[in-house]
């Protein structure tokens, strides 16, 4: 049987599915403000399940709308029924009830509908909790940052370079465009462990992820994807200069320094440096370069491997 919200709009299933998927919560209202739609979202925010609201009144103790200076705007200043009655979409910062009690601020939007003769006969209210810009905004950047980026070093982590691997790969296969790929691994590294302590081993790896950031193209991404292992993506690479490339990168790693107990502290490392070519995959592509890094290493350290 089709529900009253159904009945008014006929082709409202898909949409509502569109709505419950919204991070926003959604419902929608009859001239009367009688309460016919209530999305997921409006769910996760209010507390109210739709069986709890689905019928009543938004006027009903339910949303109890108040403004700044504590206005029950379900009586006076009702976004949503000035929206109805002028014709107009309204934006507004409320407070609405909670069903445990509490006040929740939110930004609402209200909607007028009308039916193909240009009537109105309802009204969508899109709302959401409204944290102050900044602070959404900062915690998103936070969220991000931690997702994304190696602590240490500010780099893009394992997540994020497989991330971009798996576009450059897409990227290849849609495009045939090859890009190189180094896999850096630091020489002897435990031994800067042993001899100065492990949080100099950060400032060296510190060191070594700046020294490799600022001396790639601005499009080339870098990553380190494990304890002392990095690697970069080299976008749009003619296969002549890619030796030359990780040469440059493996140079200027030995020639960065840090000071620790007025110690000079050095480190070299091997590199592995390919190109991706169709078929390749993440995984085939990331255990050339493992191995082309691992003959650099046997072959003496302090090298660039090309295959
Ligand atoms: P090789 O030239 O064969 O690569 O020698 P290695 O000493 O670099 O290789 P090995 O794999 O034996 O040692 C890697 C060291 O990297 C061991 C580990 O303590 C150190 N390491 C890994 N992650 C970190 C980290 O986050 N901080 C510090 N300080 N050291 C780390
Ligand atoms: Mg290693
Ligand atoms: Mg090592």
């Amino acid at each position: 049987m089709k529900t009253a919200f159904e009945t008014m709009l006929p082709n409202i299933s898909q949409l509502s599915a569109l709505f419950d998927n919204m991070f926003e919560g959604v419902y929608f209202v009859d001239t009367d403000r009688k309460i016919l739609f209530w999305s997921k979202g409006a769910e996760r925010i209010s507390g109210f399940t739709p069986g709890e609201v689905l019928g009543s009144h938004c006027f009903d103790n339910i949303l109890i709308h108040n403004d700044n200076s504590g206005k029950n705007l379900c009586f006076d200043g009702c976004p949503l029924l000035a929206s109805m009655k002028e014709n107009k979409e309204c934006e507004a910062r409320v407070y609405m009830h909670h069903k445990n009690g509490s006040r929740v601020p939110v930004n609402v939007h209200t909607i007028p509908v009308k039916n193909e003769k240009g009537e109105i006969f309802g009204g969508f209210e899109l709302f959401t909790e409204s944290l102050p810009l900044s602070d959404m905004a900062d915690r998103l950047m936070q969220l991000q940052k931690e997702a994304l980026l190696d602590s240490l070093t500010e780099l893009g982590n394992r997540r994020y370079f497989d991330a971009t691997l798996y576009g450059r790969l897409k990227q290849q296969e849609r495009y045939k465009t090859a890009f190189g790929m180094l896999f850096l691994d630091i020489d002897k590294f435990k031994a800067v462990n042993d001899t100065y302590g492990h949080a100099t081993g950060d400032r060296v790896l510190v060191m070594i992820a700046r020294t490799l950031q600022n001396n790639v193209r601005p499009f080339d991404m870098v990553s380190r994807i494990g304890g002392e292992e990095f690697t970069v993506i080299m976008d749009k690479i003619e296969p002549g200069h890619l030796q030359e490339r990780a040469d440059k990168l493996r140079l200027l790693v030995e020639k960065s320094e840090i000071y620790a107990d007025g110690q000079r502290i050095t480190v070299t490392v091997s590199i592995g440096a390919t190109l991706s070519l169709p078929p390749d995959t993440a995984a085939s592509i990331l255990k050339r370069a493992d191995s082309l890094m691992y003959e650099a290493k046997k072959n003496g350290r302090n090298r660039v491997v090309v295959g």
